[in-house]
Formats: C-alpha cells, structure tokens, sequence
C-alpha cells in the first residue's frame, strides 16, 4: 500500500474523505497497473514459433515436458524427453522444420546401452532414430 493511500484511509476516518470516492481511485488505479502488466511481453526463452508438422496449420506449444499441436482434433504430440536425453528448443526447430535433429550423444536404451542417434520425422509425423 503507498503511503498516499494510507493518508486517505486518514482521513477517511476522520471523515475528511469520501470512502466511495478512495474505493474508485483504487479501483482505476488496479486497473491501470493490471493494464500495464498485461502489455509486458515476458520472454520465454526465445520460444520460435513453429508450425505443426502434422497439419501444417496450428503453431505448436512447446512446454517443459511436451511439444504439441493447438488444435484438438490434430493431436500431434512429441515427447521433448527422448533415451534421458531432453530436446532443446534448437533441437525442435530442427526437427520440425528440417525433418533431423543434429546428432544427439549419449542417449540411452532400453537396455543401458548408451548410443548416438539423430532423431527425425517420418512421414506419418511420429519419430524415429537414424544412426550416423
Ligand atoms: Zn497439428
């Protein structure tokens, strides 16, 4: 609370002050400060906007744990966390618009087994590993 405020519930109890009056200016003034945060951009680690490969209409959302499609009824999804390896945004942006990540290092198998692979695209949109 600004001390401005403090002097007006002041006299507010000293009657001095309309309390409807005090109630409005702090309704505007919420009001203008919520305006003001709105109008922020906060920059989210230069999230790109990449559209979906699946039907090449909705911008993906691309989340800590999930890259997929806007729309519904398309449902593509892409788990970023592939062998114990998380993709990074470059790594997304690769693979959907050119199909191939760069090479990956250190994934993991099923059995322990540690290996390098570049993950691509197929056409049916789900993806696979392509070893160099
Ligand atoms: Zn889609």
């Amino acid at each position: 609370m600004t001390a401005e405020w403090e002097m007006a519930l002041h006299q507010i109890e000293n009657r001095e002050l309309d309390s409807n009056q005090f109630i409005s200016d702090i309704k505007n003034y919420t009001k203008e400060i919520t305006q003001e945060l709105l109008s922020i951009n906060i920059p989210q680690e230069n999230i790109p906007e990449i559209k979906c490969p699946k039907c090449q209409q909705h911008n993906l959302i691309i989340k800590d744990k999930i890259v997929k499609c806007q729309d519904e009824q398309c449902q593509w999804i892409l788990f970023r966390m592939i062998c114990g390896i998380p993709l990074s945004i470059n790594h997304i942006t690769s693979l959907i618009t050119t199909g191939k990540t760069p090479l990956i290092k250190n994934m993991k198998s099923k059995n322990g087994k540690k290996f390098d692979a570049f993950i691509i695209l197929k056409d049916d949109h789900t993806k696979s590993f392509e070893f160099p």
